[in-house]
């Protein structure tokens, strides 16, 4: 029997109950985590290592020997060494020859080298099939058994059967094979477990520089102003006060940031009369982190509601109603209820509780296990419909907060308007621009360019029938 024929029959779908031989090479911290969970899950473990000395934290069912022997007692091995080392393995070539090799190396930068580790890896020993696995998966929760965040094991390679093998080992593990396609996606699996928080990027960066903008400018009117005019010390107003000014700011501002890039998508694809163009790149980037913009969103609008409940035990606010209460009794002069002011309180909270509940609302049907048990039709109907909803409630909320002084000339301190009123911006331009674009004379257009009709097809009916005449 030739030394092909030997790894066929190693290659051969297993159909007794006993587990092929597994070989790891490496005796590091992945290896050895794989290398016990393998023997938690019946596979035989043969470990390839410089040293055939056991050490006491290798499996003790497991076996240890030098490279070439190990690999010699099964068809698949695993790489669990870094990719700089990964040289002495030409000299192993003939002996890995039709072997699965199996890399789960990562890199420490995103594109480190030209090719992928796998694809260097196949090249380095261009007589094996090489299949990248298992790098998505930490040594820590591979032996701690902490997986639930980490169950998916990404698989690729370009030979089927070899792929196979491993997908059936990762179920063997309880772990949930995901096929990649080829190994041209090896390069893209590597740089996964290199991403940090890829889509919270722009939301975070964005909601860092509108804070600080936010923290100085209520700063500016409303204790640098009043101690300069009014000669009144107001600045613990940064541990309530402003706080709680700025956190509906952001919660409205984000919030209307997750529908804008919609209403502009909706433009731009009216304008070029076709949705098989590309958005610009920054739309589509924007359009990606909407679920996350939503989410810092919602957390500033909880952090309202938290600092609105503390509102009646504040120093400040007691000292202020019971000045109110003793100027009145000592001028022996009640003041009637104003029900106009109070039809305006109860409307802005009113209004706000709404916003609130649709918010929290929103923000629950993004949660993956809720929005997997919703269909597609569903998910839109309750993050559109009701986000916009959600957009109106929370952008009447602010305003009815301006109450009579809303606009008023006399608000503005060294020409600056209150925050809340820049707050109204952009939420004030995304309803209205979705308002216009709910007239039929632009939404019929809109659906049906969604449906795929063309303005000005590549190949219209017209240039069809010259070239269908000529052809005659
Ligand atoms: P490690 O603890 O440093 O172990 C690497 C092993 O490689 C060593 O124990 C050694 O085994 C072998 N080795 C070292 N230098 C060598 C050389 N010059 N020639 C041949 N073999 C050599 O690293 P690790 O954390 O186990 O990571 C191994 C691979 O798994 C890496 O590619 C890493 O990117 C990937 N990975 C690791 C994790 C993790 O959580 N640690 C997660 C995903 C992927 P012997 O002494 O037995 O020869």
């Amino acid at each position: 029997m030739n030394k092909n024929s030997s790894n066929i029959m190693a290659l051969a779908p297993n159909t007794s109950n006993k587990r092929e031989t597994v070989c790891i090479f490496g005796t590091g911290d992945f290896g050895r985590a794989l290398g016990y969970k393998m023997i938690q899950s019946g596979y035989p473990v043969v470990f390839g290592s410089r040293s055939k000395q056991a050490s006491s934290l290798i499996p003790k069912d497991a076996e240890v020997l030098s490279h070439a022997e190990a690999a010699q007692k099964s068809a698949i091995i695993i790489i669990a060494i870094q990719r700089q080392h990964y040289n002495f393995l030409t000299s192993l070539a003939e002996v890995l020859h039709g072997k699965v090799l199996v890399d789960i190396s990562n890199n420490l930068k995103i594109n480190q080298y030209p090719e992928s580790n796998a694809e260097y890896l196949a090249q380095l020993v261009p007589g094996a099939k090489v299949v990248k696995a298992f790098n998505t998966v930490s040594a820590w929760a591979l032996q701690s058994g902490t997986l639930d965040a980490s169950r998916q094991v990404f698989v690729c390679g370009d030979d089927m059967e070899a792929k196979q093998m491993v997908m059936d080992i990762v179920r063997a593990l309880g772990l949930t094979p995901v096929d990649q396609g080829s190994l041209l996606a090896a390069q893209e699996i590597e740089n996964y477990p290199l991403q940090l928080f890829p889509m919270w990027k722009f939301p975070i960066l964005l909601s860092l520089g509108l804070v600080t903008f936010f923290f100085f400018y209520c700063l500016t009117r409303d204790v640098i102003y009043t101690y300069i005019y009014e000669n009144k010390d107001f600045s613990f107003f940064i541990a309530i006060s402003i706080p709680n000014r700025i956190c509906p700011i952001l919660a409205l501002i984000l919030l209307s940031l997750v529908y804008l890039p919609g209403v502009l998508a909706a433009i731009i694809q009216l304008y070029r009369g076709t949705k098989y163009r590309r958005f610009p790149d920054w739309l589509d980037k924007w359009m990606l982190c909407r679920k996350q913009l939503g989410l810092v969103a919602l957390a500033f609008a909880s952090l309202h509601a938290v600092y609105t409940l503390v509102i009646p035990i504040r120093s400040f606010v007691r000292w202020r109603s019971n000045n109110q209460i003793i100027s009145q009794a000592l001028n022996n002069k009640t003041e009637p209820l104003n029900t106009t002011n109070a039809w305006i309180s109860d409307s802005y909270l009113a209004l706000g509780i709404l916003g609130f509940f649709f918010f929290v609302l929103l923000g629950i049907t993004s949660l993956p296990s809720v929005s997997n048990s919703v269909n597609w039709r569903e998910f839109r109907f309750v993050q559109s419909k009701l986000g916009y909803l959600t957009l109106i409630l929370c952008t009447a909320h602010t305003m009815v907060y301006g109450g009579k002084w809303f606009l008023s000339p006399s608000s503005y301190r060294w020409y600056l308007p209150s925050a809340y009123m820049l707050a109204l911006i952009i939420p004030c331009i995304v309803l209205v621009v979705k308002f216009v674009l709910v007239f039929p004379c632009l939404d019929k257009p809109l659906t049906r360019i969604r449906q795929g009709w063309e303005r000005n097809p590549p190949y219209s009916e017209q240039s069809n029938y010259i070239i269908n005449k000529s052809a005659v």
